[in-house]
């Protein structure tokens, strides 16, 4: 890409103007293709307009953003773009709906209560994609009654379903249970292409 393709003002520090006297930027659906309205989230892909020995043509760059066209208050008007969420290769389709691991994250760490140790499970169960949530909590929540640990799994199911527009079942677990690799949690278990 060169000297790149876009960067942040500081004037705003919201997303980042991309060079649009040099690039056009879409944003795809990154299973089918289709070109997704400014606003939504997808792939980005870059077609150069000013190079001449080696233009670049929808290059797909695999990161996962959104564009935002409205001018923005440092005067310039040039689009904006995200920062990089997630990288296409991270994504999950889960009964046709994508689902980025980052996306859980975030809803997750909304919750002062969660430790950042999560682990996704996708599985093909009677020919149903189904997700479970792994996630870490306090010590202290074991000790109190088991309702307390249900309203939690409760609550988080729903807001994953309100987010993602998937539905997730959540298990609390203790400090330190979810399998880690390199001192970090593994993301992501694919039942479904083990088999
Ligand atoms: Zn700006």
């Amino acid at each position: 890409m060169g000297p790149g393709v876009s960067i942040e003002c500081h004037e705003a520090q919201k997303g980042l103007h991309i060079f649009e006297d040099h690039f056009i930027a879409e944003i795809i659906n990154p299973e089918t293709g289709e070109v997704l309205p400014h606003g939504e989230t997808g792939e980005l892909v870059f077609t150069s307009i000013t190079k001449e020995a080696f233009p670049i043509i929808r290059y797909r760059t695999r990161d996962i953003t959104s564009l935002n066209p409205e001018p923005c208050i440092c005067g310039r008007t040039h689009v904006r773009m995200k920062k990089v969420s997630g990288r296409t290769d991270d994504m999950l389709i889960i009964r046709g709906v994508n689902v980025f691991p980052s996306q859980i994250e975030s809803v997750l760490m909304k919750s002062r209560d969660i430790q950042p140790h999560y682990q996704l499970v996708v599985d093909r169960i009677d020919n149903l994609d189904t997700l479970t949530v792994m996630v870490e909590v306090g010590q202290e929540f074991f000790s109190d009654e088991i309702k307390t640990l249900q309203n939690m799994e409760h609550k988080l199911s729903n807001d994953i379903k309100e987010y993602l527009g998937v539905s997730a079942k959540i298990k609390l677990v203790e400090p330190k249970t979810i399998q880690r690799s390199e001192g970090k949690a593994i993301r992501v278990i694919d039942k479904r292409k083990m088999s």
